[in-house]
């Protein structure tokens, strides 16, 4: 047999040797835009939770945004993902989860899945996490991407969710990622004695505020505004 006989499973071999280490280095890259979000954009802004920090160091962000996006992943900005609907700020979603705050085994009811990544910080953070999102398509997308990522405990559904999902019912923490008027009665209803809301909503004074609502054991609940934000519109109806 002629040396040049054996070069396609020479140059195969070669290739895949050549494979591991460029994904190597790909994902040290991520890591490293990781890392000083983590630094620059949450720590230095008084994010401390250390379950919310573990998770925004490793959910690869850059894989729930348009491919065409992928660079700008990490910056200090909320991103479009299509209809209509965007991927908070880092810092947002570091905040929200922190508010939320995530132990193991924790019972999460999320509102507007977009991307999936709220969801997926969630359950990185140790939590359960029912998702509803009225545009299918997203719901769809998110469910799918989250499977490939490996994340378990995820549950996304196509609903509106100003209804919440009684059948999973309560909740210890409830997060809505969509602005409205007012807090849904149902997302109250679901949450446990004890448990908490946060949720943007639509204020006189800022345009929106993050609000926290804490229900107490005996049912009182206590609100109190967080930050000014921008969140696009809860919306009502039948999805879509
Ligand atoms: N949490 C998302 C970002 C959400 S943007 C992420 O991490 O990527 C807000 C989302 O809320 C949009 O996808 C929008 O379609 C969805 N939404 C708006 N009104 C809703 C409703 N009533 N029920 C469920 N989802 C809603």
């Amino acid at each position: 047999m002629s040396p040049t006989a054996r070069i396609p499973v020479g140059a195969a071999a070669v290739a895949a040797l050549a494979a591991a280490p460029a994904a190597a280095q790909e994902d040290a890259h991520w890591r490293a835009l990781r890392e000083t979000m983590v630094a620059e954009q949450l720590e230095a802004r008084g994010i401390s939770d250390s379950a919310t920090l573990a998770a925004m160091r490793t959910v690869p962000r850059h894989l729930f945004v348009p491919a065409a996006r992928q660079q700008d992943a990490y910056g200090d900005f909320p991103l479009p993902i299509g209809y209509g609907a965007t991927i908070s700020q880092p810092y947002i979603v570091a905040l929200m989860t922190q508010l939320a705050g995530p132990r193991a085994g924790m019972r999460v009811l999320e509102i507007g899945t977009g991307s999936g990544y709220q969801a997926a910080v969630l359950a990185a953070a140790g939590c359960r996490v029912w998702s509803l999102e009225i545009v299918s398509a997203l719901a769809q997308e998110a469910r799918e991407r989250l499977i490939r990522l490996g994340y378990g405990g995820i549950e996304v559904r196509t609903g509106d969710g100003w209804l919440g999902w009684p059948e999973s019912a309560p909740f210890d923490a409830v997060v809505v990622t969509a602005a409205g008027d007012s807090v849904p009665g149902p997302l109250v209803e679901q949450l446990i004695s004890g448990g908490r809301l946060v949720m943007p909503v639509n204020d006189a004074d800022y345009g929106q505020v993050l609000l926290v609502v804490d229900k107490a054991p005996d049912g009182t609940l206590t609100r109190r505004r967080i930050a000014p934000v921008r969140f696009v519109p809860l919306q009502r109806g039948r999805p879509r």
